[in-house]
């Protein structure tokens, strides 16, 4: 028999790859709301999410859809929280907890924390899961299962609300981890965030190159360059928000890499062998340990 259901009302802000998800996991799993309330802005979005039947109720207006929420995710891209927050603040009820899916952390206590009413609790969340597709068709239940969810809540944060927030990614299939907002911007920036910069660099270098080399780097992408132009597929609102956002830790991360990629270049240069195995050695490590651990 299916959990009693977490919230009574659960509205969803953007209706994305994670809002979708989000909405398609409650409506298949159970024990998540007793109703979703699906909130997006683009006309032509809305009607998809009617059309997809993954929620509830629709709405285009984000004051009208938080009201009576017991709880409101934000699942639009990190640099529009501060708007949407402007509009529904006012209309979040004293005791809902706020939480969301953003990509950055420090940026979402940022832009959340200065109009967050009296009584309701702000308890920002990533799911370390996704895919390069984005918009309502994009989205699937399964999206978090096995996969971890950050919680950054400031500390003397409501601990039942915290748990709340813990629970409902459980109920979603994640496992849960706490940590404070700047470790984790400095995590996801050297595991996702740079990964992403260095595959939207290097198919810019590629499609910089002469016409006829281009046609041979296409042709023959499946030596390496393919994974790239997967990650590099992604959306070009939620990365350009996403960069802007977390530009110290990002920034730091490349200063570190841009280091290390030299000192490998030397090593090729001078011909030092023995660097370079090293080099190679420890990436094949670091891929078995992330395969032990069933996040490959
Ligand atoms: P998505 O598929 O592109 O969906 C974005 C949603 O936000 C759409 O419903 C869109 O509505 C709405 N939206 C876009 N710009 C907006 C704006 N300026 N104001 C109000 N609404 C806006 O994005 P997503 O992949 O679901 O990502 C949502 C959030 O989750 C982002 O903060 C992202 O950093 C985070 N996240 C993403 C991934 C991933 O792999 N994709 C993983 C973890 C976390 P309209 O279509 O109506 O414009």
């Amino acid at each position: 028999m299916a959990a009693e259901p977490l919230f009574n009302r659960l509205c969803l802000i953007g209706a994305g790859l994670i809002g979708g998800s989000i909405a398609r996991a409650a409506r298949e799993k159970g024990g998540i709301a007793r109703t979703v309330v699906v909130q997006t802005r683009r006309p032509e979005t809305l009607a998809r999410v009617k059309e997809l039947g993954f929620a509830d109720v629709v709405e285009a207006d984000p004051a009208k859809a938080v009201e009576g929420c017991d709880a409101v995710i934000l699942c639009v891209p990190v640099g529009a929280y501060a708007g949407v927050m402007e509009r529904i603040a006012p209309h979040l009820a004293p005791g809902c907890i706020l939480t969301d899916a953003g990509s950055t952390k420090g940026s979402v206590l940022r832009d959340l924390t200065p109009l967050l009413p009296k009584g309701v609790a702000l308890v920002p969340a990533h799911p370390m899961a996704g895919t390069e597709h984005s918009g309502p068709d994009a989205g699937f239940a399964s999206l978090f299962e096995g996969r971890y969810t950050i919680l950054t809540p400031e500390p003397g944060t409501d601990p039942a609300a915290v748990e709340k927030v813990a629970e409902l990614w459980r109920r979603l299939g994640a496992m849960v981890e706490r940590m404070d907002a700047e470790t984790h911007d400095k995590v996801v920036a050297i595991v996702s965030h740079l990964p992403h910069l260095i595959a939207f660099t290097i198919c810019g270098t590629a499609d910089d190159l002469a016409e006829e080399t281009r046609e041979a780097v296409l042709k023959f992408a499946a030596s390496g360059f393919r994974d790239f132009t997967r990650i590099a597929a992604s959306d070009v609102d939620m990365w350009r928000d996403i960069f802007l956002n977390n530009r110290e830790a990002l920034l730091e991360m490349l200063a570190r890499f841009t280091e290390d990629s030299h000192a490998l270049a030397r090593a090729v240069r001078y011909g030092q062998a023995e660097f370079i195995e090293d080099r190679i050695r420890r990436g094949r490590r670091i891929r078995r340990g992330l395969i032990e651990r069933k996040q490959a």
